[in-house]
This record gives C-alpha cells, sequence and structure tokens, in this order.
C-alpha cells in the first residue's frame, strides 16, 4: 500500500491562479496515484489565509466537486508562513507527506516526482531548489542574493535559494510542531529539525497569473524577521562597535588633556559637534537593535497562537 502524501497550498486572493493550479495538481496527483506511488487518499489542501476574494468560494467549489480538493479557512490574514503552518500541523493527522508549495504556479509541479521518490528512499526532508532564477526581475535576485548571503553571513544555517517548496514525512512535521516560537522563520527552522534530507533542483517560472503577494516591503520585514529569529550576531556586533568606540575616546581624552597642558585648546566647536553627532547615532543605533530582540521576547513570552482555523472541509 502506496504512503499517503498530502500537498499543502496557501492561498491569499489567488482567485485568479487556483482554477488552473488546481487543474494541474490534481493531474499530476492522480497520474501518482495511478502509478500507485502514492496512495488514493492522498489530497490537496487549499489554505485560505482570510482572503478578500472569491477564493475560498473557489475552493469550497473544488471540495465539492471533487474528493481530492480539501480547504482550511484561516480566521483571518495571518501571512504567508503562518498559512503554511496551519496546513502542515492540519494536514500531519492524515498524511504521511506532505508537500508545501505557492500557489502561483512558480514551483515546478513536475518536481513532485522526484519529491516522492526521494521520500522512498528514506529522506524526511527534500528541499525544492531553484536552479536558476532567470524569470525574476534583477531586482528581485539580486535582493534574495543579498538575503541567503546575509543570512549565511550572520550564521543562520539555510539552504541556499530555497524557498518553501519542499515535502516532509509525518514524522518531520511532528519535529516542526515542537518549535513553539511565535515568530517563524519556516526556512531556518526546517534545517534545525536535522533527519535524513535531499535536494531536487528545478526552474522558477513567472506567477502564472495576479501579482506578487510580497511587496518589497514585506521582503523586508521577512528578512529582518529570519535574521532577528535565528542569530544574536547583531547584538554582538553592537557589543564590539561599542568597545572599539570605548577605545577611540580614551585616545581622545588623552589627546585633550595633553592639549589642555600644553595650552593649544580652542573652543572645539566642530570636534564636539562631531562626536556628539557620531555617538548618539551609535546609541540609537544599539538601542534600536536590543529593541529588537526585546520586542521579540515580547512577542514570544506571549504565546499567541499563531493561526485560528476557522473552518476545514476534507474528504475522508
Ligand atoms: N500568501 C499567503 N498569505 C499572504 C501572502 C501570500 O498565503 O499574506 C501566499 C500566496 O497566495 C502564494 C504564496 O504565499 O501562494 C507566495 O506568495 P507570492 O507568490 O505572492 O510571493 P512571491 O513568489 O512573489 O515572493
Ligand atoms: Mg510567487
Amino acid at each position: 500500500m502506496a504512503d499517503i502524501l498530502y500537498v499543502v497550498v496557501p492561498c491569499y486572493n489567488e482567485e485568479a491562479v487556483l482554477p488552473e493550479t488546481s487543474k494541474r495538481l490534481r493531474e499530476k496527483l492522480s497520474s501518482l496515484i495511478k502509478a500507485d506511488k502514492i496512495s488514493d487518499k492522498s489530497r490537496i489542501i487549499f489554505v485560505d489565509d482570510g482572503s478578500k476574494d472569491k477564493t475560498w468560494e473557489i475552493i469550497s467549489e473544488l471540495y465539492e466537486v471533487d474528493d481530492i480538493f480539501g480547504g482550511i479557512k484561516l480566521s483571518r490574514n495571518k501571512g504567508h508562513q503562518n498559512a503554511l503552518l496551519a496546513g502542515l500541523m492540519t494536514a500531519k493527522e492524515d498524511a504521511d507527506m506532505i508537500i508545501s508549495m505557492d500557489a502561483d504556479l512558480q514551483d515546478d509541479i513536475n518536481a513532485v516526482d522526484q519529491f516522492v521518490d526521494k521520500y522512498y528512499e528514506g529522506c524526511d526532508i527534500v528541499y525544492g531548489v531553484r536552479s536558476s532564477r532567470k524569470t525574476d526581475t534583477a531586482f528581485k535576485r539580486g535582493t534574495a542574493g543579498m538575503f541567503y548571503k546575509l543570512m549565511q553571513l550572520l550564521g543562520v544555517d539555510i539552504v541556499d535559494n530555497h524557498a518553501d517548496y519542499r515535502l516532509m514525512s509525518k514524522r518531520a512535521v511532528e519535529a516542526l510542531s515542537q518549535f513553539k516560537e511565535v515568530n517563524l522563520f519556516l526556512r531556518g527552522i526546517v534545517k534545525q529539525i536535522g533527519f535524513k534530507s535531499d535536494i531536487v533542483y528545478y526552474e522558477r517560472s513567472e506567477r502564472f497569473a495576479g501579482e506578487s503577494k510580497y511587496p518589497l516591503k514585506k521582503m523586508l520585514s521577512f528578512a529582518f524577521d529570519g535574521i532577528t529569529s535565528f542569530s544574536i550576531k547583531p547584538i554582538r556586533l553592537v557589543t564590539v562597535l561599542g568597545f572599539v568606540v570605548f577605545l577611540i575616546s580614551i585616545g581622545f581624552i588623552i589627546y585633550t588633556i595633553v592639549s589642555n597642558i600644553l595650552g593649544i585648546t580652542v573652543a572645539g566647536w566642530s570636534s564636539l559637534m562631531c562626536s556628539l553627532w557620531f555617538l548618539s547615532g551609535l546609541q540609537i543605533m544599539a538601542l534600536g537593535i536590543v529593541g529588537e530582540y526585546i520586542g521579540k521576547i515580547y512577542t514570544e513570552v506571549k504565546k499567541r497562537p499563531k493561526f485560528i482555523i476557522d473552518e476545514y472541509k476534507r474528504h475522508e
């Protein structure tokens, strides 16, 4: 008996792509079921992340007409990472393996075959990695490249060019559920789980329809979140900076005293202004970074739920 596969797809205002995405996913899963690679209890679960358009109507309709489709409706928009997590946590109850992918068909559906093969070879996690970013704009490519470099520089262990297109086994998702943090950065956390893993390369294509739900502002906050959730290097950097400034200031004090004794001091307006601005700036920056972490602690200690499910539709 083949294992059960659940495909989890977070959707936020995706009415433009859902008809096509569901069609292609159904074809893919049907062929896998026919080849007896996955069980006929396999499902495609769309997670509606509080969409304002017809997304939930479309999902409900799919659920009505075909047993293979299921839907989870979140009580409100919680962002891609939380929507994905809601899907994973719900799916793990019934699935042996779960594949997560975006709704916009940017991830090549044909990689699913290799994901499943690797799963049967004993991998608990299979990462989908983009072999090229030809279709992304030069800007997105550049910023994303910088982001991965920066993360690695800061000591965060992530897979290069891997977004959230991956397969996880039931026990990998169960392990994931033990990570209780509220500030969720799945790409980093999944790497922490361990287990046997492998990589599948695929071509990333253009968004099939509709526009990106990740404008620059969201991308920046996502990157910042990723860094502060995983690395305390920024704090350490501030400490080192403070120490260096302290050393420099000792030099300045000696210089000032010596100048004073030699009687060559002049009304030092410019030097005063310089140090005033420099040090104030530095202090504010340091405070800001420390504040970021305090903010993180603040949200963590509250232990708020990461998502609330309004409705779960699925055929047994
Ligand atoms: N998404 C979501 N909630 C959000 C924003 C996005 O569930 O608040 C979903 C979206 O529907 C898509 C995936 O996350 O399936 C990735 O978003 P998008 O393709 O817009 O991002 P990009 O590929 O441009 O980075
Ligand atoms: Mg996309």
